[in-house]
C-alpha cells in the first residue's frame, strides 16, 4: 500500500471524501489521488517520493511555477511582519493600483478570499445596482459556490433555473437563467422574456470549467451588447482567465470592456485571494461607500498581497506571455499528432496559458453538449497512464489543462513522449 493510499483512507475517517474540495478525490477518473509532500517549478512530489510535470499548477495560480523564489521571498518577509492586522495597509493600495494598471477595466477593486466570494459579492453589486433579481449564467461554466451560481437550466430553453445541489432553495435558483455558451439566440430568448428583470451576465470568457472552450467570433461581442441593450451588467469572470490568457486576461485578449470583472488563483499566487472590480460608477455602490454590503475579515490580508503583487510585477516582463503561449500550443498540438499517429481521434483547444483535449471525432468544439459526448472511458485510461509516467493531469474531463513558465523543453518532451507511449497503449 503506498503511503497515498494510506492517507486516503485516513483521510475520509475526518474529512468528508478524504478531501477539502471535490475534485481532489479522483472521482473523475478512479484510483486514489496522489497526497503532496512539496512541489517546485513545473513539479510536484508526491508523498511517496514520485515526481510529476504539473499540468495543474493549484488549479491555475502557479504561472511562474512552483515555490518562485521572488514570491517566497516577499512572503517571507511579509510573515515577519506579523500575520494580519484588520485594518488598512499600504501594501493593498499598491495592489489596487497595480490591477488597475494592468487591468484598466478595473478602475476600483474590492479584494476577498477566494473566486467564489469575488462572483458571489460581484452578483449581488450588480444586483444592487440595478435593482433588479435574475442573473444570466451559462450551462457548464463554473463561478464558484454561491447558491445563485450553482443552478442548472431547467428542462426547457427558458425555464427558471433549478437547483443543482440540495441545499440551494429554488426560490433563489428561480432567479438564475441558465442560457447556452456561445449561442447568442438563446441569450437573446431569455433577455426578450426577461430582460429589465436582469440584473447582469456572468460569463467565463474562455470556458474552463467545461475542459477549455474558447469563445466563439462574436460571442462576447454580442453579449456586451446585449448587456447595453438592456441595461444590464456584464461579469467576466476571470478567476481562471485572469493574466492567463493574456496579461491582461480574455477582455485583454477579445477586447472585450466589461463593468465588473472577478479575479482569483493568480492574483494571489498560491495564497487564498480574489477580487473584483469594475467601472468606478458601480463599485462606488460597495459599502462603505454604498449601501450593498461587503466585507471580509482577512480581505487584503498583507501576507496574500505581498505574494500576489510579487506575482503581477514579475508578470510585467516584456515577452512572458509569447512565451507561454508558444509552449501551451507545443503541448497541445503535441498531444493532437501523438494522438493522430495511434488512430485516435483527439481534438484540442487552446488560448495563452490555457488548453484542452477531448476524445471525440469532432474537431470544433465550442458547446458544452459535445464535451459531454466524448469518450469518458478513453480519457480516463489515458488520465492513468500518464500519472504511471509521472504527468500530472486534471482528473476530469470537465477542466481546462494549465501550464507555468517552468514548463521547459525537458518537461514538454517527457510530456509528448508520454503521452505517445500512452496513446499506443490506448490504441493497442
Ligand atoms: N470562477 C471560476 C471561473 C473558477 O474557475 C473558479 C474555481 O475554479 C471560481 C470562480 C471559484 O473560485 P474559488 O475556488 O477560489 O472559490
Amino acid at each position: 500500500m503506498s503511503k497515498s493510499d494510506q492517507l486516503f483512507e485516513q483521510a475520509r475517517q475526518t474529512i468528508p471524501g478524504g478531501v477539502n474540495s471535490p475534485v481532489r478525490a479522483f472521482n473523475g477518473v478512479g484510483g486514489t489521488p496522489r497526497f503532496i509532500d512539496h512541489a517546485d517549478g513545473a513539479y510536484l512530489y508526491d508523498v511517496d517520493g514520485q515526481a510529476y510535470v504539473d499540468y495543474i499548477g493549484s488549479w491555475g495560480p502557479m504561472l511562474l511555477g512552483h515555490n518562485h523564489p521572488a514570491i517566497k521571498a516577499a512572503v517571507i518577509k511579509a510573515v515577519e511582519k506579523g500575520l494580519s492586522y484588520g485594518a488598512p495597509t499600504e501594501i493593498e493600495v499598491l495592489m489596487a493600483e497595480k490591477v488597475r494598471q494592468i487591468v484598466p477595466s478595473m478602475e476600483q477593486v474590492r479584494m476577498v478570499n477566494s473566486g467564489t466570494e469575488a462572483t458571489m459579492s460581484a452578483i449581488r453589486l450588480a444586483r444592487g445596482y440595478t435593482g433588479r433579481d435574475k442573473i444570466v449564467k451559462f450551462e457548464g461554466c463554473y463561478h464558484g459556490h454561491a447558491d445563485s451560481l450553482l443552478v442548472k437550466a431547467g428542462s426547457g430553453a427558458l425555464t427558471l433555473g433549478q437547483p443543482n445541489s440540495p441545499g440551494v432553495p429554488a426560490d433563489f435558483a428561480k432567479h438564475t437563467l441558465t442560457c447556452v455558451f456561445n449561442d447568442l439566440d438563446s441569450v437573446r430568448e431569455a433577455f426578450i422574456q426577461y430582460g429589465n428583470e436582469i440584473a447582469c451576465i456572468i460569463v467565463e470568457p474562455v470556458a474552463g470549467n467545461m475542459n477549455c472552450i474558447p469563445p466563439v467570433p462574436g460571442f462576447l461581442e454580442g453579449l456586451r451588447a446585449i448587456c447595453d441593450e438592456f441595461g444590464s451588467l456584464l461579469i467576466l469572470d476571470e478567476v481562471m482567465t485572469g493574466f492567463r490568457v493574456s496579461l491582461r486576461g480574455a477582455q485583454g485578449h477579445y477586447n472585450i470592456e466589461p463593468d465588473l470583472t472577478t479575479l482569483g488563483k493568480i492574483i494571489g499566487a498560491g495564497m487564498p485571494v480574489g477580487a473584483f472590480g469594475g467601472k468606478k460608477k458601480v463599485m462606488q455602490h460597495i459599502a462603505p461607500t454604498g449601501p450593498v454590503y461587503q466585507a471580509g475579515t482577512l480581505s487584503g490580508n498583507p501576507v496574500a498581497m505581498a505574494a500576489g503583487l510579487t506575482m503581477l510585477e514579475l508578470l510585467l516582463e516584456p515577452g512572458l506571455y509569447e512565451q507561454l503561449s508558444a509552449k501551451t500550443a507545443r503541448v497541445a498540438e503535441g498531444l493532437k499528432a501523438a494522438a493522430t499517429k495511434h488512430g485516435i481521434p483527439l481534438a484540442i483547444t487552446y488560448v495563452g496559458g490555457m488548453f484542452g483535449f477531448f476524445f471525440t471525432e469532432e474537431s470544433d468544439i465550442t458547446r458544452y453538449e459535445q464535451v459531454t459526448r466524448c469518450d469518458m472511458e478513453r480519457f480516463k485510461r489515458f488520465y492513468h497512464l500518464m500519472l504511471e509516467e509521472g504527468v500530472y493531469l486534471a482528473p476530469s474531463a470537465y477542466e481546462a489543462g494549465f501550464l507555468s513558465l517552468a514548463h521547459g523543453d525537458k518537461e514538454i518532451e517527457h510530456t509528448l513522449a508520454a503521452a505517445e507511449r500512452s496513446f499506443a497503449k490506448l490504441a493497442g
